[in-house]
């Protein structure tokens, strides 16, 4: 219960400190931009069971490893296109919160 509470606030609503903190006047859009990362929860797909909520995702999904993880620092440090930046620190968040799940 504190568990799913937990992902869920740091999936939906942290990201919106994100948003804010990355760029005040246009936090509304960041925080779409932000919400939209979470498609990366789509590899999924591919995963028997389909949702399991007792499953760590890091290293099991195809977008989830740390080879992607890997690619999500390095565009949240060098990418310079405003939005696509912020897409890379999304994902990046995403997967520190998924992370944060494999800890339980
Ligand atoms: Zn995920």
């Amino acid at each position: 219960m504190l568990q799913s509470f937990i992902h869920y606030f740091l999936h939906f609503i942290a990201i919106g400190a994100i948003a804010y903190w990355y760029d005040k006047k246009q936090w509304k859009k960041n925080w779409l931009i932000l919400l939209a990362t979470m498609l990366v929860d789509l590899d999924h797909v591919f995963a028997d069971p389909l949702f399991d909520p007792d499953r760590c995702s890091i290293n099991y999904h195809p977008l989830h490893t740390y080879y992607a993880i890997a690619v999500y620092i390095l565009g949240s440090i060098f990418v310079k296109h405003k939005i696509l930046k912020l897409v890379f620190i999304g994902l990046l968040f995403h997967m520190i919160t998924d992370f944060i799940d494999c800890l339980w």
